[in-house]
């Protein structure tokens, strides 16, 4: 089968491999549409995860099941499915400990173009099929539900990690795909006030649609002097990290109310050291909680979030920004996702109907 790997570091290309086998509780699965993820770029272009050799790339995608093994119970040969970016090992401890994410050690929920090969390829392999696949629904189309797989759960992640109450004020730094998924997150739990940060027309014009009421730019001054002008100088009571990086928690905590949460999902690839300003953490008294995560992964994460989606009350269409057809046009979608033209949320390529 042909696959679109990284190479090495800086490197990629379509390469040759055999097709992946099927274990008693795995899947085999073919794409109906991949997404190019920013986690794409971290890996093949700033080496985030370490060298890689014919590794194929891509974690974002819906599909069609080709092969399922003897114990699959809910899933056969040509079901529709959800494939989640992080298909934990549903039996191990850390799972039964709540942190599927990290079955297995650190992140190492994270499996496709990670530890095994990813979904830009003809066939894919998916372990414990029945824990991490979901039927797809009818009324989804495979571009729109690419964005559950990443996308959608990552950007809720941070509103769950931050812990968002009704009538809350949310500040969501990064409004990029997952920002602008914090941000609808922050909205359907019921805040009362979302402040994003963030510059670009197509984001904030997709932010707006998602429940934004106000808008800064990183650009213009401190996000906290400008946060502490438009709430009084009281702050918010919690914020979600969608971009940036380890100087960004100074931000987040100095515009925090005490006993306010940040919920980072943001990947910080730089510095050794995240910075907590200590007088506005209360000298270490001040309630400020940090908490920072992959998502959870699996089936029914998939489930509850496509049911929002299935059941219009969460519209991801806009976050599709760039559709292309056709395998032929998956390095220009990844380029493109490197190269960030200021009209980018998404680049998706459709494979099939
Ligand atoms: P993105 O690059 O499209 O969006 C990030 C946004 O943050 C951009 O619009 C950028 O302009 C903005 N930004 C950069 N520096 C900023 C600053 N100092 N202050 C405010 N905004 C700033 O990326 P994305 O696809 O939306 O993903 C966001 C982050 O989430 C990435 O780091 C990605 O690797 C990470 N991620 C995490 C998980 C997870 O499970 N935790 C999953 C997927 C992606
Ligand atoms: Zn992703």
């Amino acid at each position: 089968m042909k696959g679109y790997a990284m190479l090495k570091i800086g490197e990629s290309g379509w390469i040759e491999k055999e097709r992946p086998s099927c274990g008693p509780m795995d899947a085999v699965c073919r794409p109906l549409a991949v997404a190019i993820c920013t986690s794409d770029v971290h890996t093949l272009w700033e080496g985030a995860i370490g060298e890689r050799h014919n590794m194929i790339l891509g974690h974002e995608c819906c599909a069609e099941v080709v092969e399922v093994g003897f114990l699959v119970k809910d899933f056969k040969p040509g079901d529709r499915v959800l494939v989640p970016a992080i298909t934990p090992d549903w039996n191990s401890l850390e799972a039964q400990a709540g942190y599927s994410m990290h079955s297995g050690g650190m992140l190492s929920g994270w499996k496709f173009s990670n530890f095994k090969d990813g979904v830009f390829s003809e066939f894919f392999h998916v372990n414990d099929a029945d824990g991490n696949l979901a039927h797809l629904p009818a009324n989804i189309s495979p571009v729109d539900a690419c964005m559950l797989s990443d996308m959608v759960p990552t950007g809720f992640h941070g509103v769950e990690l931050a812990d968002v109450q009704f009538g809350d004020t949310v500040l969501v730094i990064g409004i990029g795909p997952v920002g602008l998924m914090s941000v609808a997150g922050a909205n359907m739990r019921g805040a009362s006030r979302i402040i994003a940060v963030g510059t670009r027309p197509v984001c904030i014009q997709a932010a707006e649609g998602y429940g934004a009421t106000d808008f800064i730019s990183y650009k213009n001054g401190s996000i906290e002097d400008q946060v502490l002008a438009m709430t009084s100088g009281k702050g918010v009571d919690e914020v979600i990290i969608a971009g940036g990086d380890c100087e960004t928690f100074v931000s987040a905590i100095k515009c925090l109310k005490p006993g306010g949460k940040v919920g980072n999902v943001n990947y910080l690839g730089n510095g050794t050291y995240v910075t907590i300003p200590r007088v506005e953490w209360g000298v270490g008294m001040g309630h400020k909680q940090i908490n920072g995560g992959l998502m959870p992964g699996g089936r029914l994460r998939m489930e509850k979030l496509s049911s929002l989606v299935s059941a219009g009350r969460l519209n991801v269409h806009p976050l599709c920004s760039h559709i292309f057809e056709g395998w032929d046009h998956l390095e220009e979608a990844l380029f493109l996702m490197r190269d960030k033209p200021s009209d980018l949320i998404k680049p998706v390529v459709k494979l099939s109907d």
